[in-house]
């Protein structure tokens, strides 16, 4: 039986194994290891590449966001606000920092934060609000500028998903404040281990982001903030400018891969996402479909030798983390279904055509048992 794993990273490294080598040889040559000429060359080209001035490796994307906020000097007392649907990161980034995270339901058509339930969440203490690129697809972020400016705060943006979407022709990491990315291995661009950075316009946050995951210096022994150790390493910057060059090609193969689901797929149990109007906007980190009775559906496929995996399959407010804001699960009722019945089909570049078949047939093929 053919297998289709859910995501296969060899897949995506075996092409590009002589470059990867080259990379590592190049580090192994300098013998230097954090914040030298790799570092350099990629930052340099990752905010070219998002279109921002500056870019900030960081250790990983939850220390990017953690880093945006302390650097804006958002804490205790302080109100963000986040979408209910997402990875749990994005919340863990917030209370880290002792702001309180303010939950906003999913739209049932994008599964994204839903903008027009934003304004009433709005407070005096609101500082800022993260937009959520989830699965890969951009946020409608016209709505969230006005709200922005009119209410006076920062919209950052969580783009672990999203390298390389784009929202009327700009850039996820563009589309706010400043930006957080991860590149943990299978984001759409990953390094070979943990790795993030913060993309931003304003050179002030630039410089106190990377003073904060300095040890909160800006010279050598000269301590401003209580910041923290999270730096791009050497050896992941100069993987992530290798695997750089290729993203979009891979997020073009991406889309032809959803496309071919949102085409091919038809079975009346399975509700296929949402395509976007403008292609540009999705990248397809996931292809995330619904079904009800999730667990025999995935049963089945893994019978069929298909992979998935779920995203996520509780949501925050009901984690042993967050227990606080158990009471008000009920209050997200498209999160909670999201969560309830969310399956991610296989769709990584490297994907053969008779795998993506298998899948479709497989899916096609799926009825469920009474
Ligand atoms: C992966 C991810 C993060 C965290 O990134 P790490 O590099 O794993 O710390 C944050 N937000 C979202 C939406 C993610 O998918």
């Amino acid at each position: 039986m053919l297998q289709v794993p859910y995501l296969n990273l060899e897949a995506i490294h075996k092409p590009i194994r002589d470059e990867l080598n080259g990379a590592y040889r190049g580090v192994m040559e300098r013998q230097w290891f954090i914040g030298g000429e790799a570092d350099k060359t990629f930052e340099t080209t990752f905010a070219a590449y998002c279109g921002t001035d500056y870019c900030v490796g960081t250790g990983n994307g939850l220390d990017a966001i953690r880093l945006i906020l302390l650097a804006y000097g958002i804490g205790v007392g302080d109100e963000v606000i986040v979408p209910a649907n997402t990875f749990i990161a994005t919340v863990l980034a917030i209370t880290y920092v002792g702001a309180t995270p303010v939950f906003v339901d999913a739209n049932p058509d994008t599964y994204l934060i839903d903008v027009g339930k934003i304004e009433e969440k709005i407070t005096a203490r609101t500082k800022a609000l993260i937009a959520v690129h989830l699965y890969g697809r951009a946020v409608d972020m016209q709505p969230i500028r006005k709200l922005a400016k009119r209410y006076s705060f920062k919209v950052i943006e969580d783009a672990a998903q999203a390298h390389g979407a784009k929202y009327h022709g700009e850039m996820a990491g563009k589309l706010g404040d400043a930006a957080a990315f991860s590149f943990y291995p299978g984001k759409n661009l990953g390094a070979l281990g943990d790795a993030g950075a913060v993309v931003t316009d304003d050179a002030e946050l630039a410089a106190r982001v990377r003073a904060y995951g300095n040890y909160g210096s800006y010279e050598k022994y000269d301590h401003v903030y209580r910041g923290c150790n999270s730096r791009l390493d050497e050896l992941q910057a100069a993987f992530l400018s290798v695997k750089l060059h290729y993203l979009d090609r891979w997020n073009e193969e991406r889309r032809r891969i959803a496309e071919t689901y949102a085409a091919q797929i038809k079975n009346g149990k399975i509700i296929l996402p949402r395509m976007p109007e403008n292609r540009e906007e999705h990248v397809f980190h996931i292809y995330p479909v619904l079904v009800d009775g999730r667990e025999d559906f995935i049963t089945y496929l893994r019978d069929n030798g298909v992979g998935v995996n779920i995203h996520y399959p509780t949501p925050i407010m009901k984690q042993k983390a967050y227990e606080e804001y158990c009471g008000e699960a009920e209050r997200y009722p498209v999160t909670n279904r999201i969560c309830a019945q969310e399956v991610s089909l296989p769709l990584y570049p490297g994907m053969t055509e008779e795998q993506i078949d298998w899948v479709i047939a497989c899916v096609n093929r799926y009825e469920k048992k009474i």
